[in-house]
């Protein structure tokens, strides 16, 4: 039956039922080892009995009242959020682009509440990943997802990424702040140094504009820290999230420090669906979970072992694997041939992972991965690998051109 979805997604023909921790089941019944999470979302794997409960809970008493009146769930989520990070300040959106869009209007309203107006550009990277809205794909300034949207949303200065002379050399009179990602991950977990973090910083600093850190898929325990951003020890002004902040129910948030909110008034910004009571109760419950003592010991731990068995994995097979690379269990795969053939490899292997730029494949499991889960993981991607470098091995067929 042809689909009636709008075509913007080459869709794989795989449908899931249901899920059970890192398992996606279809409804005939084969298993999926799910090292996607719905592109880092799952952070709690699939059915999690504290998410279930807390969604269920709040389901009977109510949805939604929209943001013209207290949501108590939501001050505690934003208060917790506030307590773990350098923020003061959070508004909740539904998405990461939502996020993102928050976060550029905030840093252009900082700069006209601080008497300067015509500070209004951002400076990005090359390789970012900022969302799919007009403003985000502007600031992600990939020409693929550019083209064929009219005249793109002016203000955004692309330099490559890591490059600290280029991007001296970007801010001027008009710049508001620099937007990055502290692991770039659609861009193929690209880590950024922390001594580039630190001199952006400093440049920050230097020049009066703030320093924002786009964590919609770095945050939540998935680099082996809460946030990102801890690892370098570099603190942004502002920050978003989403993602694994609802465990899989649609929610983003915008952090700032109150100084970097201050032109965020009571008018300037709104969402009607944004942190509702039910998005609320599923962030607070998966902060419940990732903030229990040992859980991010046990990504990092998890981490450790999966990265020792890619590398040797890699070294089994360097015409397959060029590269392992990232932190926490945000990992990526550079391929020696097309990322795409691993990808497939490894969903005959029953086993669901998801490409990046830079011919990466990412995997991303639920940070609740157990060790026997990790292993079956690695054998898999070993079949995978061998698979391929036979493939590879082989001479052409005869009569091949
Ligand atoms: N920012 C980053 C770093 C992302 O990885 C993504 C999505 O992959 C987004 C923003 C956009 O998030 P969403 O698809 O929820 O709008």
């Amino acid at each position: 039956m042809a689909s009636h979805l709008l075509p913007t997604y080459a869709r794989i023909d795989l449908a899931f039922e249901r899920g059970e921790g890192a398992w996606l089941i279809t409804a005939e019944g084969d298993r999926y080892l799910d090292f996607t999470t719905g592109v880092a979302v799952n952070v709690l794997g699939h059915a999690h009995p504290h998410l279930v409960e807390a969604l269920t809970e709040q389901a009977k008493k109510v949805w939604h009242v929209s943001n013209l009146y207290r949501i108590p769930e939501g001050e505690r989520l934003a208060a917790r959020l506030c307590e773990a990070s350098f923020a003061d300040l959070v508004f909740f959106q539904n998405s990461g682009a939502e996020a993102l869009e928050c976060a550029i209007k905030m840093a252009r309203k900082y700069q006209s509440a601080s008497g300067k107006p015509e500070r209004y550009r951002i400076v990005t990277f090359e390789g970012a990943f900022h969302g799919r809205t007009l403003t985000t794909i502007a600031a992600t300034g990939n020409k693929k997802y550019l083209e064929g949207f009219g005249p793109p949303v002016q203000g955004f200065d692309q330099v490559p990424f890591g490059d600290i002379e280029a991007v001296k050399k970007a801010i001027g009179p008009e710049t508001a702040a620099i937007l990055i990602e502290p692991i770039q991950g659609e861009g193929g977990v690209r880590v950024a140094a922390p001594e580039f973090l630190r001199a952006l910083r400093q440049l920050c600093d230097q020049h009066d504009i703030l320093l924002m850190f786009d964590e919609v898929q770095t945050g939540f325990a998935r680099t082996g820290e809460l946030f990102a951003y801890q690892r370098s020890g570099v603190t942004p002004d502002i920050m978003s999230l989403a993602k694994a902040l609802g465990g899989g129910f649609p929610v983003g948030a915008c952090l700032s420090t109150a100084e970097a909110g201050k032109g965020m008034t009571a008018g300037t910004h709104g969402s009607t669906f944004g942190g509702n009571p039910l998005a609320m109760a599923v962030g607070n419950a998966v902060l419940d979970v990732i903030m229990k003592p040992g859980f991010i010991d046990h990504v990092c731990k998890i981490s450790v072992l999966l990265k020792q068995r890619l590398a040797e994995i890699r070294d089994r097979y360097p015409t397959v694997i060029a590269e392992v690379r990232g932190e926490g269990l945000l990992i990526g795969l550079r391929a020696v041939n097309p990322s795409s053939e691993l990808v497939d490899e490894l969903r005959a292997e029953k086993m669901i992972t998801v490409g990046a730029g830079d011919n990466v494949v990412r995997l991303l499991p639920p940070l609740i991965l157990s060790e026997p889960e990790m292993v079956e993981a690695v054998n898999r991607i070993d079949r995978a690998c061998a698979r391929i470098a036979e493939n590879h091995a082989r001479p052409p067929k005869a009569g091949a051109a």
